[in-house]
């Protein structure tokens, strides 16, 4: 077919071809009825998490080839968006589907729990499901179209079959490269990019940033756009149309649309747990009347999604006023208006006081029982889960950018002058390896020879037979002399028959330590008996590593002054994810002096690599490692004050070298000079 043809041709069946002829929403109404026994049972409502509407308006709406849904938990995310999407497409215009949830256990249960209960519920997709060989939990087929189920570490499910649908749970529980492939939104875009009305759409509770609020011209309090944002689904709602859930305010008197989030959440001061699961109320920020959770299901009702530049205007039994560009026009309740500018991206944002399944009180007490607990990570998992809302603590981290900087120009398997020793750490996860191969030198100094990940089910013995190859590596004719490898997680969980971390250790008995991190600790490290069993002959020691201690350390030398003996540098081919993932955590030291490592970043793996090489090499006595002066460091500048001498080659056997008659300034006790610390000391830090 002659390129123009086609291209007229796929133009007009853009314009022609009819959208289905209702949302999700609107079928799953109509089809789907929950049985007896259900906490909720008879036909499905989407009235009550009315949100679900405009969302699955836009997951129909062939404007838009990406939705993303932000919000907290227990907001119909999953059986409402998602299924519910999956549904309809299968029942009401089939096309190949995709789901990928954050790990293989959610995936299962969505697909064998969730799903199948939603296809008992449809009479009519019941029937057309194909049954026997071909319904598993990772594929079904319904009225000849397959619906996959994917996770996050399955790469081949989400780089293999083509979908028109994509559909991601939990976007934020996944890290940023999938299986070694790369980015799940980018991958799920390039499955939907052979069909014409193919659509991604992103749902997830967000987790790591810091954002603000501004108030528009019409009064409305709103997210301001953001730099300092880590979590991807607030990333991919900031690039849509910015929609937020608004209410009507229930007060007689006022009656205007506000947003509901944290900020209106009125808390009694210095509340118990219990007095603020009783005493939370939400106020008004234009009347300041309080509102208690009797008025929610009212104002639910009345909901409406609203862009930047548009304003609500009021409401009448039809939907809500909304005026835009000088027109005011009528819009559903429950659903959006597109803004004027928009392009393919639709993005949502309902806070969590706005769940009919838990009430303001219980939302105000998880915030509360999180205080008091004084940990970061369980008050950020609060006002993330019970809010939908971003939180940063402010801890003490390098920046990235600084951790980028020290690349030199040395290739990766390259061992950089200074190098006299080489160790790895490694970091297991379900779906892979991550190591790091650190050469060491003359007071610590050292240098990543080498970075990367080995992908593959961990519980198999495939990825430790590769592990076993980068140890038989030797670089420049140098072995790796120690590897760490933590074994805090253990592949398979509980019920695996042997804890293959501790299987390659024993296998290669003495170079390769499994480890086990500890938060308070009275040595950096130490060693314990691995349980036995029977037959072993020679018992595995376990070292137990400070993981406090020798995080702190890791940050430490990335700020080390770069022309002193033990600066830490990285190789040019580090990649940017190692470089953010090494300072994916902040160091925060709580008024009671309790320390706690806080993830700033869902990848934090790399981290945790240098943080067991660093351990290695003082296991390896680093500290007695003579001084061979010919290190690869930075020349220090004049305005230090340093006299530069010349270099005195090493010994070729790698002995010490020679005395020098005037050998330059000790650096220790160091001083970082050139790089600042961040303002506010980590000691200072407090919460
Ligand atoms: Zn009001």
């Amino acid at each position: 077919m002659p390129h123009r043809l086609k291209k007229i041709l796929s133009r007009a069946a853009k314009t022609f071809r009819p959208p289905p002829l209702r949302a999700a929403w609107l079928w799953a109404n109509s089809k789907r009825i929950l049985p007896p026994g259900s906490p909720e049972p008879g036909p499905w409502n989407s009235g009550r998490a009315p949100w679900v509407k405009g969302i699955t308006e836009a997951v129909r709406d062939p404007m838009f080839k990406m939705v993303t849904g932000v919000m907290g938990a227990q907001m119909s995310k999953t059986d409402g968006v998602l299924l519910n999407a999956v549904g309809w497409r299968m029942d009401d215009d089939p096309g190949p589907v995709l789901y990928i949830g954050p790990t293989r256990k959610n995936v299962e249960s969505v697909s064998k729990d969730r799903f199948s209960k939603l296809l008992k519920s449809v009479p009519s997709l019941f029937e057309a499901l194909a049954k026997g060989k071909k319904d598993t939990i990772n594929e079904k087929f319904i009225n000849g179209q397959r619906i996959g189920f994917g996770w996050a570490g399955s790469a081949t499910e989400l780089a293999s079959h083509p979908s028109r649908d994509v559909f991601i749970d939990e976007r934020d529980r996944m890290g940023n490269n999938v299986g070694g492939e790369g980015d799940p939104v980018a991958l799920a875009e390039a499955r939907i990019s052979n069909f014409i009305d193919g659509n991604v759409t992103v749902v997830s509770t967000p987790t790591y940033g810091s954002v603000e609020t501004e108030t528009d011209e019409s009064g409305l309090e709103r997210w301001k756009p953001s730099d300092e944002v880590n979590s991807p689904v607030w990333k991919l709602w900031q690039e849509g149309t910015r929609h937020e859930w608004a209410w009507p305010c229930p007060g007689s008197k006022c009656g205007r649309y506000f947003i509901p989030r944290f900020s209106t959440l009125y808390i009694p001061d210095g509340a118990t747990p219990k007095q603020a699961l009783d005493g939370a109320r939400l106020f008004c920020p234009h009347c300041s009347d309080m509102i208690a959770e009797e008025s929610k299901e009212w104002m639910n009702d009345r909901g409406v999604f609203v862009a930047p530049g548009q304003h609500v205007v009021g409401f009448c039994d039809d939907g809500a006023l909304i005026e835009q560009g000088g027109v005011t026009v009528t819009v559903a309740f429950g659903t959006y208006l597109a803004p004027i500018d928009a392009d393919s991206s639709a993005s949502f944002w309902v806070s969590g006081l706005c769940s009919p399944w838990q009430t303001f009180g219980q939302r105000a007490r998880k915030f509360v029982v999180a205080m008091q607990s004084g940990e970061p990570g369980r008050m950020q998992a609060a006002i993330n889960t019970a809010f939908g809302e971003l939180y940063m603590v402010k801890g003490d981290a390098p920046a990235w950018e600084n951790v980028a900087a020290l690349r030199r120009p040395y290739a990766f398997g390259e061992v950089p002058r200074g190098v006299q020793l080489i160790v790895a750490g490694v970091d297991v996860q379900g779906d892979r390896l991550v190591y790091v191969v650190r050469g060491f030198g003359y007071n610590f100094s050292s240098w990543l020879i080498e970075h990367g990940e080995i992908w593959g089910d961990t519980e198999q013995e495939q990825v430790w037979q590769d592990l076993g190859t980068l140890l038989e590596t030797t670089y420049d004719g140098r072995p790796i002399v120690r590897m760490l490898v933590d074994s805090g997680y253990k592949p398979g969980g509980k019920a695996a028959p042997v804890h293959m971390v501790y299987q390659f250790c024993r296998r290669y008995y003495g170079r390769a330590v499994p480890t086990k991190g500890r938060q308070q600790q009275d040595k950096p490290y130490k060693f314990a008996d691995v349980d036995q069993k029977g037959h072993e002959r020679q018992p595995l020691k376990l070292m137990l590593v400070h993981t406090d201690h020798f995080k702190s350390w890791v940050h430490s030398r990335i700020e080390w002054p770069v022309e002193h003996a033990g600066a830490w540098f990285i190789s040019q081919d580090a990649s940017d994810d190692y470089c953010q993932q090494v300072v994916a955590e902040a160091r925060l030291v709580t008024q009671a002096g309790r320390v706690f490592w806080h993830k700033l970043r869902t990848d934090n793996h790399y981290f945790d690599a240098e943080v067991l090489a660093s351990t290695a090499a003082h296991l390896e006595q680093v500290h007695r490692l003579p001084r061979l002066g010919d290190e690869m460091l930075d020349q220090p500048s004049e305005a230090d004050g340093v006299t530069v001498t010349p270099e005195t080659p090493a010994a070729p056997d790698g002995a010490p070298a020679k005395p020098k008659p005037k050998p330059p300034p000790e650096p220790a006790p160091p001083a970082p000079k050139r790089k600042k610390r961040r303002r506010g000391a980590v000691s200072e830090c407090q919460i």
